[in-house]
């Protein structure tokens, strides 16, 4: 199974949204790492500065020995979700090879931009979410309603609640 960060998003989200999406497949998301991976393929070994684009969201600058990443948000309601999603593409890059990863996150909207570090205790925590994801997708049901107020506003609000 490829985790995505799309995945390791909606992980810090809502549980129960990422049953939905593992079990009702979306190939175009999910073919995002696949992406990734040729990505690398094509460019780590290049000495030319290369931009890529993954899912419309995540920039990430190819630069001579290393890369930097670029994940713009327009708020900062579920930052959190998003700094995990960004340390996820970090940790995936560099176990595929790509060392000397630089991300941020850009609010242009805010006019602010954020640094994001991946520590040595993150990779643990991602393996161990890697983990978590696989044992959500095989949940017979989903997890709890999680009664929040941004449900009204999930894409799975009319599955929750009515
Ligand atoms: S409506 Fe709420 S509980 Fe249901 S999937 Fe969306 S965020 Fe999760």
């Amino acid at each position: 199974m490829n985790i995505t960060g799309l995945m390791v998003y909606y992980y810090f989200i809502c549980q129960r949204k990422l049953w939905y999406f593992l079990t009702q497949i979306n190939m175009e998301q999910n073919s995002e790492l696949v992406s990734i991976g040729k990505i690398i393929d094509e460019t780590t070994y290049s000495r030319e500065k290369k931009r890529i684009l993954i899912d419309n969201t995540v920039n990430i600058d190819f630069i001579e020995n290393g890369a930097v990443l670029h994940e713009v948000k327009k708020t900062k309601s579920i930052e959190e979700a998003g700094i995990w999603q960004v340390k996820y593409y970090m940790y995936y890059l560099e176990e595929h090879g790509v060392k000397n990863i630089m991300a941020e996150i850009n609010y242009p909207l805010l006019r602010q931009t954020k640094q994001i570090f991946l520590e040595e205790e993150d990779k643990e925590v991602l393996k161990r979410i890697e983990e978590n994801i696989i044992e959500i997708s095989n949940l017979d049901k989903p997890p709890e309603v999680l009664n929040a107020k941004f449900c009204k506003k999930c894409a799975y609000f009319d599955l929750c609640y009515v």
